[in-house]
C-alpha cells in the first residue's frame, strides 16, 4: 500500500475517493503520508519536508503574502464504510469523505494545478487530529519546525459546508470539590454531607447567564455547564466528598487566564474546597479584519460564521497566524457511519480556492 501512487490529474472528487480507499485511521497514516509525499515531490515548483507522518510542501516565489492550506490525514475508525461508493445522485460515501479527505483532495489539487499562485503557498498535511491533543501532528510540527508554518493567513480545510468559519471558542474544564465528614446514614447528624455542600455550585450554574459577544462581526455563544457530578460512598454512608466537573466554553475575547479567573469568580463563596484545572485549550480570535483574511472572504463569498467547537485554527492563532475553517462537506456528517460528501461541493470548493489564488 505504501507504493500506491496518487494521481493528481484526477478531479478533486475522484481524488477524494482514492484517498478514502487508502485507509488512514489515526495512528496508521503512514501509507497515506507516503503517497502524499511522493505525489508532491513529483511537482518541481514545491519544496517538500516531512516530519513523522506530517508532510509540508511550499512554493517559494517571493510573493508579498504567504497562505497556509492545512488538513489532517487521519480519520476516525472505519465503520464498514470503506471502500468509498459513489451513488447516482453524485454523493460520495465512506469514512473520511467529509472529515476530511475531500478537503485534503482540494489541497492536493491546488498544489498540483496552481504552480504560480498570487500568494506563496504552504500545504500542511498532518496526522492524529482525531485523537488526544498531545498526539496532534500539527502541534508536533509547530513545536519542532515552527519555520515550516510561517505565514500570514491559514485556511484549515475542515468540513464547514463551504462557509467560512472564523476563530474558535476556548474550552476549560475544572473540577470543583466539596468536602464533608463520613458518618452512618442512620446517624446522619454526626457527619456532614459533601453532596449537599455542592448545592450552591449547582445553583450558581443554573442561574448563570452566558454572554453572546460579537467579535469581528461574528456572534459567539458562551456556556458554563456541569458535565459530571461524582459523589457517594455507599448506600448507608454520608458522603465526605463530591466533585462537580464544569466545562466553560468561552468566546475568543477572553484569554486563557481571564477565562480561568472568570470561573473562579463565578464560584466564589460557594464553599469550594478544591479547584483543579482538568483541561484547557484557548480560544482563537477570528482575525477576519486581517487583509489576507478579508481578501479571502471576499473571494469565496458567503457570510462568515463563528466556530463554537475547538479546532486546530487556535494552533495557528497561537503562532500569531489568523486562521479560518473552510472546506467542502457538512460537518454534521463527520464521524458517522453514513458519512458522505456531495461531489459538486468538492469541485466548487476547489474552484473557489483556485479563483482566489490565481486572481
Ligand atoms: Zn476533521
Amino acid at each position: 500500500m505504501a507504493d500506491t501512487p496518487l494521481d493528481l490529474t484526477l478531479d478533486a472528487a475522484e481524488l477524494t475517493a482514492r484517498l478514502v480507499d487508502l485507509p488512514s485511521e489515526s495512528g496508521s497514516e503512514k501509507p497515506l503520508a507516503d503517497a502524499v509525499e511522493s505525489a508532491l515531490r513529483a511537482l518541481p515548483h514545491l519544496t517538500v519536508d516531512r516530519y513523522g507522518n506530517n508532510v509540508v510542501a511550499r512554493t517559494d516565489l517571493g510573493r508579498a503574502e504567504r497562505v497556509i492550506l492545512a488538513g489532517h490525514l487521519d480519520t476516525v475508525p472505519i465503520a464498514d464504510n470503506v471502500p468509498s461508493r459513489l451513488d447516482e445522485d453524485g454523493v460520495l460515501w465512506g469514512c473520511g469523505t467529509c472529515d476530511m479527505k475531500a478537503g485534503v483532495a482540494v489541497q492536493l489539487r491546488i498544489a498540483a494545478t496552481v504552480p504560480a499562485p498570487n500568494r506563496d503557498l504552504t500545504f500542511v498535511f498532518y496526522d492524529n487530529e482525531e485523537v488526544a491533543a498531545d498526539l496532534n501532528g500539527l502541534g508536533h510540527v509547530a513545536a519542532a519546525h515552527p519555520d515550516w508554518l510561517r505565514g500570514d493567513f491559514a485556511v484549515l480545510l475542515e468540513p464547514s459546508d463551504g462557509q467560512v468559519e472564523g476563530g474558535c471558542q476556548g474550552t476549560l474544564r475544572v473540577l470543583l470539590r466539596t468536602t464533608g465528614e463520613r458518618a452512618h446514614s442512620a446517624r446522619g447528624w454526626m457527619g456532614s454531607n459533601a453532596v449537599h455542600a455542592a448545592a450552591p455550585i449547582l445553583a450558581r450554574l443554573a442561574a448563570y447567564e452566558p454572554r453572546r459577544p460579537v467579535i469581528d462581526g461574528l456572534e459567539y455563544r458562551e456556556g458554563l455547564n456541569a458535565v459530571r457530578v461524582e459523589g457517594g460512598v455507599a448506600g448507608n454512608v454520608i458522603p465526605d466528598e463530591c466533585v462537580v466537573t464544569v466545562n466553560f466554553r468561552y468566546a475568543p475575547d477572553r484569554s486563557e487566564q481571564e477565562a480561568l479567573e472568570h470561573v473562579r469568580e463565578v464560584f466564589d463563596g460557594c464553599g469550594v474546597a478544591g479547584f483543579e484545572v482538568d483541561d484547557h485549550s484557548g480560544a482563537a480570535l477570528p482575525g477576519l479584519s486581517h487583509p489576507a483574511a478579508a481578501a479571502f472572504i471576499e473571494a469565496v463569498g458567503g457570510t462568515p460564521q463563528p466556530k463554537f467547537g475547538w479546532t486546530d485554527v487556535s494552533r495557528f492563532a497561537a503562532l500569531g497566524i489568523p486562521a479560518v475553517n473552510y472546506g467542502p462537506g457538512n460537518p454534521h456528517l463527520a464521524h458517522r457511519r453514513d458519512e458522505r460528501v456531495e461531489v459538486a461541493k468538492v469541485l466548487a470548493g476547489e474552484e473557489r480556492l483556485r479563483a482566489w489564488l490565481t486572481a
